[in-house]
């Protein structure tokens, strides 16, 4: 009789890991309550911008404590690819009313900063009483436009990262952990 033994898939396909799960877990209790503290007792409408900050936003949100909604939003911005090209643009459309709403914008990462500062700008035009972005992941050295996330999970090296919701051709979204592919898988034809 084989053993059975926890692996966990694609783990294999990781040059590196950057965050570990632990960390992760670690760092979503901390960000929960420095967003409890910054917000008070306030409802906060939270806009998720999906796919990559799916996995983020449903942790992150059960370690705070305040009356939330949610809402997401959907942006093109990379494809199959690991470098991003020109303007995002906005593939879905929020349903909450913003009108008068504490707003916390929550991405996966935050890379040259276009796709925060043009989902910013679409939501500040819906007159909301304020708008604050919390991102999981920042590449500090790749920004290409001004812009800074009120909150951040992890500042990381610039490398092209999957895992916890980032995909690659939409794989490797549910690796427990952040780490980069190794170079053979970041190109393959089939793909
Ligand atoms: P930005 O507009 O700031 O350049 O890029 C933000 C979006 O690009 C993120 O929401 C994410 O979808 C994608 N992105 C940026 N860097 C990475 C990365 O290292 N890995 C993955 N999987 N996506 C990334």
């Amino acid at each position: 009789m084989p053993k059975a033994t926890l692996t966990r898939p694609a783990h294999a396909d990781l040059e590196t890991v950057l965050v570990s799960e632990t960390a992760i877990k670690n760092r979503l209790k901390k960000l929960g309550a420095e967003i409890s503290a910054v917000y008070g007792k306030e409802e906060i409408t939270v806009v998720a911008i999906i796919n990559g900050a799916i996995l983020f936003t449903a942790d992150l949100l059960r370690q705070i404590s305040n009356p939330v909604r949610l809402d997401c939003i959907r942006v093109s911005s990379y494809r199959n690819e690991t470098k991003s090209h020109g303007k995002p643009k906005l593939l879905h459309s929020l349903s909450l009313d913003l009108t008068n709403r504490h707003v916390l914008l929550i991405d996966d990462i935050l890379d040259t900063g276009k796709t925060l500062s043009v989902v910013v700008d679409i939501i500040k035009k819906l007159k909301p009483a304020s708008v604050r972005t919390c991102v999981l992941l920042d590449k500090k050295g790749r920004r290409e436009v001004d812009f800074t996330a009120d909150l951040v999970g992890f500042e990381i090296p610039d490398k092209f990262v999957v895992g916890y919701g980032l995909d690659f051709a939409e794989r490797y979204r549910n690796l427990p952990c952040i780490g980069v592919l190794k170079p053979t898988l970041q190109n393959p034809p089939e793909w």
